[in-house]
């Protein structure tokens, strides 16, 4: 190739990196920037013959630096290239996105490349940190799990008590029976149903007899722990799955549950509602054929508190 012929060839070459849509910046061994490429200069404000000879941590003191030395160094000893996704770390350089339609991220996510640059003489001088902008990617990516994550939200809660609906609490009890089976653990079920609620219902309306239903639900986050497992089982029926609970502490759980429900007094329109539950108890302390059965007997329970006066607990007697 002629000479004039290779100066063209760099001539094309230089003005391809000036304008391509990434960000290009040629590091020496001293991490001083010897090349700083347009997208650099509108993204970071700053025009290359401020940025040509300074350190690279100094214009960036939000790189973590002993990361980034270790990093170079690599791929300068070992002559490859070495590259970072968003998804390990959002961005190297924080730049501000500017793209209105992404929302949420004011950064520019970002992959990046570090090329290693052989000089004419063979040895490694220079190393290249490309810069891409992967902000689109990366949001999209983000609200579409956000929105998968609330779908999975809604499909398994109840939307007026925000319990769990019965297909997805018979799911959770189903895996701590599995769990029972394996470990021997225990478990216990609290079952229970809302006492007279047709006559709320009747007597206040249909509003009045959800805002029922939400108190008890509420009454039951107040007093369960954190590994209770909460469903709403039908329209005014409730059940509490109580991992590594026996009998003795079940009834405990369904005692005070009761009385908190006995002394809750809600307000509708003019009229103050009163009301009680009745509750059934079961435990896995007796060998069981499925999980089924603890329903079962909970319900068993919950039938005779029930047929004894209401507003009572009741252990299933085997
Ligand atoms: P018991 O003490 O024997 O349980 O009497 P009860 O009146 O509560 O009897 P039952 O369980 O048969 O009545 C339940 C009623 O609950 C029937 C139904 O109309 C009403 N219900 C079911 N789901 C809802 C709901 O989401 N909101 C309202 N307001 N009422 C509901
Ligand atoms: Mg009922
Ligand atoms: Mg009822």
């Amino acid at each position: 190739m002629s000479n004039s012929a290779e100066l063209n060839e760099l001539h094309w070459l230089l003005a391809i990196v000036q304008s391509i849509d990434v960000g290009v910046v040629v590091l020496d061994r001293d991490y001083r920037v010897e090349v700083w490429n347009t997208f650099m200069e509108n993204r970071s404000g700053l025009h290359p013959d401020k940025a040509r000879g300074v350190t690279f941590f100094t214009l960036f003191p939000e790189v973590d630096e002993d990361w980034f030395r270790r990093k170079v160094e690599s791929v300068m000893t070992l002559g490859t290239p070495s590259f970072t996704i968003w998804e390990q770390r959002p961005y190297l350089l924080r730049f501000k996105n500017y793209q209105p339609i992404t929302g949420l991220e004011d950064f520019m996510y970002q992959n990046t490349t570090l090329l290693p640059l052989k000089g004419t003489s063979g040895s490694i001088d220079q190393v290249c940190l490309i810069i891409y902008d992967v902000t689109d990617v990366a949001v999209n990516r983000r609200q579409l799990q956000a929105a998968n994550a609330e779908l999975q939200r809604l499909s398994s809660t109840d939307r007026l008590t925000g319990l769990y609906n019965r297909g997805h609490w018979e799911e959770m009890l189903r895996l701590e029976y599995a769990r029972h089976r394996r470990y021997d653990s225990q478990a216990a079920l609290v079952m229970f149903d809302i006492d007279h609620f047709k006559a709320i219902n009747d007597s206040y309306g249909h509003q009045a007899g959800d805002g029922v239903i939400q108190q008890v639900a509420d009454l039951i986050r107040e007093n369960l722990r954190d590994s209770d497992v909460a469903g709403r089982y039908g329209g005014e029926e409730f059940v509490v799955l109580l991992p590594d609970t026996d009998k003795q502490g079940a009834l405990i759980f369904a005692e005070r549950l009761r009385q908190a429900v006995e002394l809750r007094e809600i307000r509708h329109e003019q009229h103050r509602i009163r009301f009680t539950i009745s509750l059934g108890v079961a435990d896995l302390s007796v060998p069981t054929s499925s999980h089924a059965q603890l329903i079962e007997w909970a319900d068993s329970g919950l039938y005779a508190s029930k047929a004894g006066g209401r507003n009572r607990v009741t252990l299933y007697q085997h």
